[in-house]
């Protein structure tokens, strides 16, 4: 069945909440938040939006690639945070981008930006559209001509499967989804599933430093990058293929999490994997956060390297799967194609035990490939986990403050970095919203740290909801920068971390990459904006 995407919000308009599903979830928050104001806001219709006229005429050779159709315009203009959502359902959409342009090919990813760099015209390259700070929005402080949102999304073909050496060229702009289906007769995966894997690209994960699911070892996308291809208005980059190099600086980290600023990846060969065949899931209960995180910690230095070991909060953990504990719950995952996992999940459960932790199931096994062994905390979880942003757009529509922020910090520092957040959030909720709920989970460990993840749950006033959560960001991520935190662990940068990014990179760093970015992007027409500050060079 053909799916329409919302122009909006998150996903399609098919699977959005249905009418029971809003009234049970509605009702919930009115349990909790007893004081706060519900009422419905509907998204305006696409047609009634009044949308700054588009400024460009494409060049007639691109013509058949580009759209102005209001709701290309309206969908492209800016990602899929709440500030993108509660902006959207008002109807303010100042910055637009004039033309939505579809490479079908490589080569008109090259003529675009010829033709950009010439006239001055920003390029945003967009691939699902899912950043969450700011990074598509052609939110523009220079003199530019206008603004092309380069949408890759046409470019979404496995090229090429390697199969001795486990890996697959791939373009840039496939989806999650499609991605896992080219794949799957090869008995091949990425195995790379962020929360946002049905809507977010291949290229977009690379821009932007994406973390999947695996908790440990391979956490981010490019730990799976084995070379990349990148058009820049001056050239094209082509890495070598190969699994590791002591030839200097890797040509591909220059790439990686460069957000559309140095070129636009076109193709990456990535590593891939057998399907898993062994799985083991366990959930840990703990009567202690403190001891809930020291035995998280236990387990990410112990080698074992589970694929899920996710610490949530009690508040989370109630939240998400209706487990009341005083400490928290770990959910623990062990995969592997090659051999069975119960010798790992035994002693993650034993090093857990030894923390305090308690399996009221015992720990799950499933041979299956498609269905992971999971126990009822963990499947509970994970429904919840995939409905979570579509359930985020209807609280926005209902005037709610409903947002997430992540960090990551070493364990040293990691209990008075939750101190300073919680003690943080609780003020700030209560001067500016009247109060609210902050939850945290670690969405990935690393043996020398965890990387928190918070919630926000707050009644909003409708009309105030985005400024707002703006005065509450700025408080967090304030704090987290105090707290010897970074800005972001897998969320990137965008145009809406900037200040704290700014804040937190070495100002020689900053300085190379303003050089790199001259000299890839003379015209500087490449995402202005993100990263650092715009510095357009007209003809
Ligand atoms: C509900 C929800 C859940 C999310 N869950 C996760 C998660 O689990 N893990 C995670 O890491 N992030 C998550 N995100 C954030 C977002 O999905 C990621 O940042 C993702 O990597 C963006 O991919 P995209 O294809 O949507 O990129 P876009 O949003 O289209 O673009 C993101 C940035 O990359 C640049 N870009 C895109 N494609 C290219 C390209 N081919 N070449 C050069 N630059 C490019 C853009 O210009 C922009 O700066 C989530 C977001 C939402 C809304």
């Amino acid at each position: 069945m053909s799916r329409t995407r919302s122009w909006w919000g998150w996903g399609t308009v098919e699977d959005a909440l249905d009418e029971l599903e809003r009234a049970d979830l509605l009702a919930r928050v009115a349990a909790m938040m007893p004081g706060a104001v519900l009422a419905a806001h509907e998204p305006p219709d696409v047609a009634t939006l009044d949308l700054p006229p588009a400024r460009l005429v494409p060049p007639a050779p691109l013509a058949a690639l580009c759209s102005t159709e209001p709701v290309d315009r309206a969908a492209h203009s800016r990602g899929k945070a709440f500030r993108d959502v509660v902006r959207n359902l008002s109807g303010d959409l100042p910055d637009v981008p004039d033309l939505v342009v579809r490479p079908v090919e490589e080569r008109d990813v090259v003529d675009v930006l010829d033709w950009c760099s010439r006239e001055a015209v920003a390029v945003v390259a967009y691939g699902g559209g899912s950043s969450v700070v700011g990074g598509v929005e052609p939110r523009l402080d220079g003199d530019y001509a206008g603004s092309v949102s380069l949408d890759l999304g046409r470019l979404d073909r496995v090229l090429e499967v390697d199969r001795t050496s486990r890996a697959a060229r791939i373009q840039a702009g496939v989806l999650g989804p499609r991605l896992e289906d080219q794949l799957r007769p090869h008995g091949l995966t990425l195995r790379f599933f962020p929360q946002s894997f049905e809507f977010s690209s291949l290229g977009g994960w690379l821009a932007t430093h994406a973390g999947g699911h695996f908790a440990t070892l391979q956490t981010h996308i490019d730990d799976l990058v084995e070379s990349l291809r990148v058009v820049t208005p001056v050239g094209t980059s082509q890495s070598r293929r190969l699994p590791a190099s002591g030839a200097g600086p890797s040509p591909d980290q220059l790439f990686l999490g460069s957000e559309g600023i140095l070129g636009v990846i076109t193709e990456a060969w990535m590593r891939l994997q057998e399907r898993p065949r062994w799985r083991r899931g366990a959930s840990v209960h703990f009567a202690d956060y403190a001891a809930a995180v020291d035995a998280t910690r236990a387990v990410a230095q112990s080698g074992l390297h589970p694929a899920n070991c996710r610490l949530l909060d009690p508040v989370e953990a109630f939240l998400a799967t209706g487990v009341a504990t005083g400490g928290g719950v770990l959910l623990l995952g062990f995969e592997s194609a090659d051999h069975p996992v119960d010798t790992a999940m035994d002693r993650a459960v034993t090093l857990c035990r030894e923390h305090g932790g308690t399996v009221p199931e015992p720990p799950r096994a499933d041979g299956d490939a498609d269905r992971p062994g999971r126990d009822s905390a963990t499947a509970a979880w994970r429904s919840s986990f995939l409905r979570m942003p579509y359930q985020r757009d209807v609280l926005a529509q209902h005037g709610m403050i409903v947002e997430t922020f992540e960090t990551a910090c070493t364990w040293d520092r990691f209990p008075a970095l939750h101190a300073a957040v919680t003690d943080a959030a609780t003020t700030a909720l209560r001067e500016i919203c009247g109060g609210g709920v902050l939850t945290c989970r670690f969405t990935h460990v690393y043996p020398d740290g965890p990387a928190p993840y918070f919630g926000v749950y707050a009644g909003g006033r409708w009309g105030s909801q985005v400024q707002q959560w703006d005065e509450l960001k700025a408080v967090l991520s304030d704090t987290l920068l105090a707290n010897g935190g970074t800005i972001t662990h897998h969320h990137a940068v965008g145009r809406d971390h900037r200040p704290w990014y700014d804040r937190q990179r070495p100002d020689l760093v900053a300085a190379a990459l303003g050089a790199a970015k001259q000299r890839l992007d003379p015209a500087g027409v490449l995402n202005p904006g993100v990263l650092l500050p715009t510095q357009p060079r007209r003809p």
